[in-house]
Formats: structure tokens, sequence, C-alpha cells
């Protein structure tokens, strides 16, 4: 844990009693600092009580003696409109501010010789999977790192600083909104595409609130931006024109004529104005695709800001296991692999997967976002046929009707076993299932990871049902 000391002998108003509010909660007692916790749900308190904090009802105090207000990242700031906590906090001048926040604090309070190195991830889509590579290959490389933050472990939770700690921290854009003070060595914005609109006011506020990964950097820190689509390009030439920190530009789609690009699969540093490293990422295998190689342009400029060479990268590139749930090979059945994609939660990675498994069996649906598929219909010539599920069915068969061949299915059982049977009887060498839903869960999962384990528990059946079939045989 890192105790956090700024509010020590202070009164703290804390609301919102999820993993990073608790994590945060004990942070700040460990400082010395008296908390007064709160969630609005009863189920959510007894938790909170059970792990030993003590919860009290800041909606019945005085406001005027808290320092601050700390906010889970879930809960409305901004929009649709701020939370009533909020309201109160800055209705009596109370600064609102976030786990991250008292990390940020946390590390100003030591002296600059003791202050650990801070990585920055953010992005629409690729921040788990960037964040874990970066930590994966500063791990390979001997480095002492902590990954953590938006995936895995809170920030408050990883391991206490030392001068030679590395955190890498995957940030959301609701985290990033409850920042101020952070200043990261290493910022890495990845892409943006429409998300979270709702939270942001927009897409102008979301844009904003993922840039400040950049806030109060200086010469001495790097910010690398993926600038395959045209917002993050403009950001980046902003960011160019102040020249007040290292600007490093990654791309996956064309040849950057000072930045780390990937072609045809094969990465190009050329960062110092001309190429000095090529490396060929097809010994990456966890690091498919188009978008992995745009994850994998991040993860070399940033490590390389913190000073690794091309050799110790090209280790933990090669070496690098890949996530649960993001293109994740489940295993084969005979000639006919799985592929689980669960996390695409969006049409932009599920775009991303369909690239990367062009002529798939593709399982897709679940709780639509406001755009839909409607992007993905360049593919739709190309996929085998499509299994439609969860409450986007119908929206979906309509969007697809005329372009590619679909079925009904709604449960996720019924669409594996259509496919299986489909691609087997397709006479396709190495046909592929690929579920990569383009749509959040909640209609039929408690998340995305329980949807994940719903389809490898049905690809698991069907493989022992396989192996009995061969025994019978
Ligand atoms: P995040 O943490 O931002 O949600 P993940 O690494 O968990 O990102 O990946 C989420 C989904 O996005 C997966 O389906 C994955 O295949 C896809 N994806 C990963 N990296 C990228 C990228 N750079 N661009 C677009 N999609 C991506």
């Amino acid at each position: 844990m890192i105790p956090v000391s700024v509010y020590k002998g202070k009164d703290v108003a804390l609301f919102g009693l999820g993993r990073t509010g608790i994590s945060a909660a004990k942070a700040l007692t460990a400082g010395g600092a008296r908390v007064h916790a709160w969630d609005d749900n009863e189920v959510t308190r007894e938790k909170a009580e059970a792990e030993g904090l003590t919860v009290s009802d800041i909606n019945k105090m005085d406001w005027q003696k808290f320092s601050a207000l700390v906010l889970s990242p879930g809960v409305p700031f901004k929009y649709p409109e701020p939370h009533r906590v909020v309201k109160m906090a800055q209705m009596v001048g109370v600064p609102v501010v976030g786990d991250m926040e008292l990390f940020a604090r946390a590390v100003a309070e030591l002296p600059t010789h003791a202050r650990p190195k801070i990585i920055g991830i953010t992005g629409t889509n690729g921040k788990s999977t960037t964040t874990s590579l970066i930590g994966h290959i500063l791990n390979k490389a001997g480095r002492d790192v902590r990954v953590g933050g938006n995936i895995g472990v809170g920030v408050l939770d990883l391991k206490a600083m030392n001068a030679n700690s590395i955190y890498v921290l995957e940030l959301s854009s609701y985290q990033l909104d409850l920042i101020d003070s952070l200043r990261c060595d290493v910022a890495v914005f990845l892409n943006v595409s429409p998300d979270h609109l709702d939270r942001h006011g927009g897409m102008q506020g979301y844009v904003a609130a993922k840039s400040r990964i950049f806030r109060n950097q200086t010469q001495a820190d790097t910010a690398v931006i993926g600038v395959d689509d045209m917002r993050t390009q403009i950001l980046c030439t902003r960011l160019a024109a102040e020249n007040t920190r290292r600007v490093c530009p990654v791309s996956a789609d064309m040849a950057l004529g000072r930045g780390v690009s990937v072609l045809d699969g094969v990465l190009t540093d050329s960062l110092s104005g001309h190429a000095e490293a090529s490396v060929d990422l097809s010994s990456a295998r966890a690091l498919p695709g188009q978008h992995n190689h745009q994850n994998a342009a991040a993860a070399y400029a940033a490590c390389q800001a913190l000073g690794l060479d091309a050799s110790e990268i090209v280790d933990g590139l090669n070496t690098f296991p890949g996530l649960e749930h993001r293109l994740e090979s489940v295993g084969m059945v005979g000639e006919v692999a799985f592929v689980n994609d669960s996390k695409a939660t969006n049409a932009q990675a599920a775009e991303q997967a369909l690239r990367a498994y062009p002529n798939a069996f593709w399982i897709a649906g679940g709780r639509a976002k406001d755009d839909g598929i409607d992007a993905l219909e360049p593919h739709f010539e190309n996929i085998s046929k499509a299994y439609l599920i969860g409450d986007s069915m119908k929206e979906f068969s309509e969007v697809m009707k005329g372009k590619a061949k679909t079925q009904n299915c709604q449960t996720l059982d019924v669409a594996v076993t259509a496919a299986y049977r489909d691609a087997l009887e397709s006479g396709i060498k190495n046909p592929v299932i690929l579920f990569s839903p383009a749509c959040a869960s909640f209609d039929q999962f408690k998340d995305f990871e329980a949807r994940g384990h719903a389809f490898k528990n049905e690809v698991h059946a069907i493989q022992m049902d396989a192996k009995k079939k061969t025994k019978i045989a």
C-alpha cells in the first residue's frame, strides 16, 4: 500500500466504496487523515465495513470541515450532471480529487531524488494491453516495476515507492478528469474514438479529459502519441508546437520520418530522425493485428524513453503472453480455431479483430453502443457468417441485411454451436470462430470477463465432446 499523508490530521470526505474507494480510504487513514467514507448502496457499505472501514453518512455532516472530497471514478463528476456529493463539495469550495491525484500528491511529497518514474497510458482502446506489455518489457529487463491503476490493482494498493521503482498506470478518462498534479515521465495516448460520451458531455469533453494525461509534463518528459486517427494527429501537432516536452509519434498505418512505425509487421524506430532499428513482429505471437502493432509501437517508444535498448524491448515484445479476453486464442478442435475477444465492447475494437481474422465465423452482439456496428460495414463482405446474440440482435441483423450471411441466435451457447457446425462444414482451411461482440455485456452478463468465460466454457464443452467421440471411434 502507498500511504497518503497530505491530509494528515485533517478530515476528508470519501464517496464511492468500490475497489478504488476502499483502497483510497485505507491509504488516507494510514497517512493520518480522518476519513469519512460513504456509499449510497447499503450492500457496498457493508462490504467496506467487513474490510475494516468505518462508514459515516457524509450527507449529514458539516462540509466546511472537509479538506477534500475523494471521489470514485465511477461517480459522475461533470456529466450527465454532477453527483449530489460533487455539488455539495463545490458549494463550499472543497476540492474534488480521485485516487490517482492522491498518488500524485504522495509522489510530490518525496524529495526529487527519491521519486519513482511514472508511465501513464490512456486511449479508447488498447490501454490494458499496452499497460501490461510495457510492464512485461520492463520486468523482463530487470526493472522494479508495478502495474496497476484502471487495470488489476488500484494505484494506492501497489507496492510502496522507492527511487528506482517504475509505476506503469492505466488511466481511464474518468480518472484523468479527477487529476490535477499528476506528472507522467512518459505519457502514452494511443487513439481516440467515441466512447463514454455521456460522461464527458460529448466528444470534445472526452478528448479533453484524455489529453489531461499530458498535464504538468516538462522538457524532461515524453509524450507518446498514436497518430492513426485525426483527433490524435491534431493533438500531436499541438503538443509538438508547444515544444515543452519530447513528443514521439507512433503509427501502425504510415511510415514516420521521426517516430516509431509498424508497416507489414515490421517495426521501425526512426525517433532520432533516421531509421535506427528494425524489428520483425511476427515472433511477437500475442500481438496479432494492426491494432496490436500500434500497442507494440507505443510500448517500444515508452520503454526507449526510459533508457531500455532495442534488444531488451524486442525480448519483451517476443515473450509477452497476451491478455485474457483480447484476441485470446482459446484452442482448437481439429482444424477449427476459437478466439475470445470479449473485451471488444465497441465497434472500433471489433474492427481490429475482423481485420486480424477477415474470414471469421463471427459471433457478435450484446448491448450496442450509440454508433452500433455501422462502421464495420466494409468488413461484412469478407466474413463467412455472423451469429447474432443479445439485445442488439435485431438491430445488427437489419444493418447486415443483404451484406453478409447472418443467423439470429439470441444466446451465446446457440451461437457457438451453430458457428462450429458451419465452420466444420465450410471446407475452409483453418476456419476461425471469432467472438468479438462490438457491444457492452450487461444485457446478458455481469461484465466482459464473465462473458469471455462463458464463451470459453462453450468451447471447452465442444473440446470435451470431440475427445469423447475420438475415443469411441
Ligand atoms: P482497453 O483497456 O483500452 O479497453 P484492451 O487492451 O483491453 O483495451 O483491448 C480492448 C479491445 O480493443 C480488445 O478487443 C482489443 O482487441 C482491442 N484493441 C486493443 N488494442 C487496440 C488498439 N490499439 N486499437 C483498437 N483496438 C484495440
